[in-house]
């Protein structure tokens, strides 16, 4: 069932005409569907319901307040990476408890943040962090969770930018230290370890790599545990790929990996973490934009569009495909063949090149599909376009839930020092 597709001949997301938004919120804009979010996360949360299971939503996916408490409402935890995302995550009503903390670069400033909430457990990626995390629980009085993020090395991902199970990335407990640095982990006073973590890469299309890093894991748990050490839970993390329309390799559905996830943990005894974020957010959300001009160029036809590299940067990052349709449904007889652009002064700035789509002209409305992970969550303000807001939709209604700024709102944080002039913001001018 999909949530945005074409009713007499125009595009609705649920029970909301796409125009309509673009008419009252304006263009560039993204747009999630409530039903998509729900229905992906309990597809995932489903096939493991007989499992002592927590999702961990990876939030840098799609951290918008409102899209973590549509998922905090279906029993979501989190996985954060940052204090910005940890605030967030609290602030959308996910248990304390249910929040692990990844990331290679965690600041002393976010581990007490996190140690003062309670966190579920640190994914610790380097024994240099693991000091100071002791360090920094000790301050507190009190006792940091951890796991070690191990790297198995597997080769992973559906993009080089995406893989992160490699010994040369720079992710994760180098394979052949990892028993060591649970001896390490071990003798500190402020650390308890509970547990075991991987994550290897992004947009996985086909369920070995995963095998081989749980099969690998799963032993390494079981040499842990023989020497001494307590392993409550295995977090496998995140990466099950998803369908962006042009898969040559369609991804395996969530009950497959979760059959695969319970064969090879079955006598394992742990308590499984999971991450999924693109999965769930992924085809959850569309960028809904305008055509400012079809320039006629002389090989070729540029789709100049309202949305740019700024407000979704995936193309230009990592040659990401995202299928697009027009709003109004066009005449399938008088396809068109664009490269689809946007206004940033960069020839990065492409959505795609040769594109066939029924004939568009300015002032149309285009949709780009499976744009609801990492695309507003990685947009920037760069040429000063202003952030791209975002709406979500729940059946017949819908509400902004990220405003657009004002320029001047984009100015207001900048301002000149004294020996260029009087003024001391740049907005008094
Ligand atoms: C990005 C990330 C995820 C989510 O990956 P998806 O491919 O979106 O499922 C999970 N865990 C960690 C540590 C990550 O960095």
């Amino acid at each position: 069932m999909r949530h945005f597709d074409y009713q007499n001949g125009e595009m609705f997301a649920e029970g909301v005409p796409l125009a309509r938004i673009a008419e009252e919120v304006g263009t560039p804009v993204y747009v999630y569907s409530t039903a998509t979010f729900t229905r992906h996360y309990r597809v995932f949360a489903d096939s493991f319901n007989d499992t002592d299971a927590l999702i961990a939503y990876s939030v840098k996916a799609n951290s918008n307040i409102a899209v973590l408490a549509t998922l905090a409402a279906q029993g979501a935890g989190a996985d954060v990476v940052s204090g910005g995302e940890l605030k967030r995550a609290l602030i959308a009503g996910i248990p304390a408890k249910k929040i692990v903390f990844s990331g290679v670069g965690k600041t002393r400033t976010e581990m007490r943040e996190a140690l003062t909430a309670g966190i579920r457990v640190f994914n610790v990626e380097s024994l240099e962090e693991l000091h100071v995390l002791n360090d920094t629980a000790l301050e507190m009085g009190q006792t940091a969770p951890i796991a070690f993020r191990v790297n198995p090395d597997v080769t992973a991902g559906g993009h080089a930018k995406i893989s992160t199970g490699k010994k040369e990335n720079k992710f994760g407990i180098a394979w052949s230290q990892a028993e060591l640095a649970y001896e390490e982990a071990a003798r500190l006073p402020a650390i308890e370890i509970i547990g075991v973590d991987v994550h290897i890469g992004s947009q996985i299309s086909d369920l070995a790599p995963f095998e081989k890093a749980i099969q690998k894991v799963g032993d390494l748990i079981k040499r842990l545990r023989a020497a001494g050490h307590t392993i409550k839970s295995f977090d496998i993390g995140g990466g099950l790929g998803i369908p962006y329309g042009n898969n040559t390799v369609v991804p395996p559905p969530p009950s497959e990996y979760a059959a695969l996830v319970k064969r090879l943990t079955a006598d394992l005894d742990v308590e499984m973490i999971f991450e999924p974020g693109r999965m769930i957010a992924g085809n959850s959300g569309i960028l809904l934009s305008e055509v400012l001009y079809v320039k006629r160029g002389e090989d070729r036809d540029f789709l100049i569009i309202d949305a740019a590299m700024n407000d979704l940067l995936r193309p230009a990052l990592y040659d990401a495909y995202h299928d697009m349709e027009p709003v109004k449904q066009g005449d399938l007889d008088k396809m068109e063949t664009y490269d689809v652009v946007g206004p940033i002064c960069e020839s990065g700035d492409t959505f795609t090149k040769g594109r066939e789509m029924p004939k568009l002209e300015s002032g149309d409305l285009v949709v780009l599909h499976s744009a609801g992970a990492y695309g507003a969550s990685q947009s920037s303000q760069y040429n000063t376009r202003p952030l791209v807001p975002e709406v979500l939709v729940n059946g017949a209604e819908y509400a902004v839930i990220r405003a657009r700024p004002s320029i001047e709102d984009i100015l207001k944080t900048e301002s000149l020092p004294n020996w260029l002039s009087k003024h001391q913001n740049v907005t008094d001018i």
